[in-house]
């Protein structure tokens, strides 16, 4: 997990009116960052409070609801589900956790040892 921090100015009225923590494993990260500049760019003013990881998906919460914005998110959703989190392959991606891996998370063949 990366924690990785979305400021206001950069997607002002996407993200809530401060700073917001994002913590998901960096293979991620590209996903949400479209997700945001995808918001930004067709003004839907989602106002974020928090991204992160969750049973092995992006869970994102926001205030400002609406079916464009659940859109948005639930693509960077299934985008995410279908990337190694370990990574970043797309090849053969499930839901995986073992005692070495320690929680659920989407994992590709070769990561699932
Ligand atoms: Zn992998």
């Amino acid at each position: 997990m990366q924690w990785f921090e979305y400021e206001y100015k950069d997607f002002p009225e996407v993200i809530a009116k401060r700073n917001i923590g994002c913590c998901v494993g960096e293979h991620w990260h590209p996903y949400v960052h479209n997700m945001l500049c995808g918001m930004l760019y067709n003004k839907i003013y989602a106002q974020i409070v928090q991204i992160k990881e969750k049973f092995g998906e992006l869970r994102v919460y926001y205030d400002n609801h609406s079916p464009e914005a659940e859109a948005y998110i639930l693509d960077a959703a299934k985008a995410c589900s279908q990337t190694c989190a370990d990574c970043g392959s797309q090849e053969d991606v499930e839901l995986y956790s073992s005692k070495n891996k320690g929680w659920v998370l989407p994992r590709c063949k070769a990561c699932r040892t």
